[in-house]
């Protein structure tokens, strides 16, 4: 992930502020096609409204704590795994054991202790916690019950908490105006191609933050027939509150965005926010046969040697969790497109005189060729969110040629 240069000019924050009030009030007007309720109104007047809307990156992850802590009701209902995470390990860890028919005991044991553990939850706090309530309730309904029906309730609560397949009752639970926090913060009636366009144009980017490996370019000859999407970093489906917040908007690539990330939990992984750090100076590719390349290298032929590249994004795990499946992406097995790539970053770089001279030869190539491989546009001074494929080339270059750049 490259770091992104987010600061937003003061009169583009106006405007994109003003679109969000007139969007906020039209979703409450009385002629509008999607009604708010009036104990929506309440529950998010318009200044909480805009706090979220304008959380800065370095603020996402106090605020989803302080929601935890005096709005768990919301939490609860989009995404309990933040409560409830211990209950939902617990349960998972000690599934192969509970499934054991010749251990009654030790499930007994389990359930008495998953449903002790939750009324202490109760005790401890006071917090109103709506899902306690109904596992207490659920849990304490079939004390008496065969293990079978137990051992329900158990996966029933652990499937709620992990949201994948929510329970019937789940949504009466709650109140309704939680349910409509997703109508208030509806992203896809927000967006239009304008504002979408303006983000990427004042962030400035052309290629894929997450990735690099892709251009984003908005298509400016048409402006309005292609923008790149828009990657919310924190999910909407898990944090609907940040849906239009903001800095919560990356442009990025279709894969990164849609194949690849998808509804991960960001907040959950701890990942790093791209507008706080990125891996601009860690090393993320690596050449396992170095020495035997460096030796190639010095004659000036590695036609004849396989370049082993590795990716280390999971080095920097707790912090920097592989999210994008770049090295997946990047070490397919059966395509050797990025071994073949490096191969000719690096060749390229040594035909050009170790990067002074910016001829390319009589090598024959297509247009596409020579922009992404050759090392013409290995330009050290233009920015990794202007060049595709950059990080890799740095990395490459800089292990060969012991040269110190950042990407
Ligand atoms: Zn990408």
């Amino acid at each position: 992930m490259i770091k992104v240069n987010y600061k937003y000019q003061k009169d583009y924050i106006y405007k994109y502020v003003s679109c969000a009030i007139k969007f906020y009030h039209e979703r409450f007007s009385i002629n509008g096609k999607n009604v708010a309720s009036i104990e929506l109104r309440k529950n998010l007047p318009l200044s909480y409204f805009l706090d979220f809307i304008l959380t800065k990156p370095e603020e996402f992850n106090y605020k989803v704590k302080l929601l935890v802590e005096n709005k768990s009701e919301i939490i609860e209902f989009y995404n309990p795994i933040l409560i409830y995470g211990w209950l939902y390990e617990m349960i998972c860890s000690n599934e192969m054991k509970i499934n054991s028919k010749s251990r009654k005991s030790i499930f007994n044991n389990f359930f008495d202790d998953v449903l002790f553990q939750l009324k202490q939850m109760k005790n401890k706090d006071e917090r109103n916690l709506i899902l306690l309530d109904y596992f207490i309730n659920l849990m304490g309904c079939c004390k008496g019950e065969k293990e079978s029906k137990k051992k329900a309730t158990l996966k029933k609560i652990s499937v709620i908490i992990n949201r994948h397949r929510p329970d019937r009752d789940f949504y009466t639970l709650f109140p309704s105006w939680i349910l409509e926090l997703s109508e208030i913060f509806d992203y896809n009636n927000f967006m239009n191609v304008d504002i979408g366009y303006d983000i990427n144009d004042k962030l400035n980017i052309s290629v894929c933050p997450f990735c690099n490996l892709k251009n984003i370019e908005p298509d400016k000859k048409n402006h309005g027939t292609y923008r790149p999407d828009l990657d919310h970093f924190y999910p909407k489906s898990k944090y609907p509150f940040f849906a239009l917040s903001l800095y919560n908007l990356i442009p990025s690539c279709d894969e990164c965005n849609r194949a690849n990330k998808r509804e991960e939990d960001t907040y959950l992984k701890n990942c790093r926010h791209p507008f706080l750090s990125g891996l601009n100076n860690k090393k993320i590719y690596e050449i396992n046969n170095i020495d035997d390349l460096i030796i190639f290298s010095n004659y000036n032929d590695i036609d004849g040697l396989n370049i082993d590249l590795s990716v280390k994004i999971n080095k920097y795990k707790g912090y920097e969790n592989d999210i994008f499946n770049i090295e997946k992406r990047v070490l397919d097995k059966k395509d050797k497109k990025y071994h073949e790539k490096a191969k000719n970053i690096i060749k390229m770089f040594m035909r050009s005189d170790k990067g002074k001279c910016y001829k390319i030869g009589n090598e024959e190539l297509t247009e596409e060729e020579y922009i992404s491989e050759s090392c013409i546009d290995l330009n050290f001074d233009i920015s990794s969110l202007k060049q595709v494929n950059k990080k890799l080339k740095v990395d490459l270059v800089n292990a060969i040629f012991k040269r110190n750049d950042v990407a």
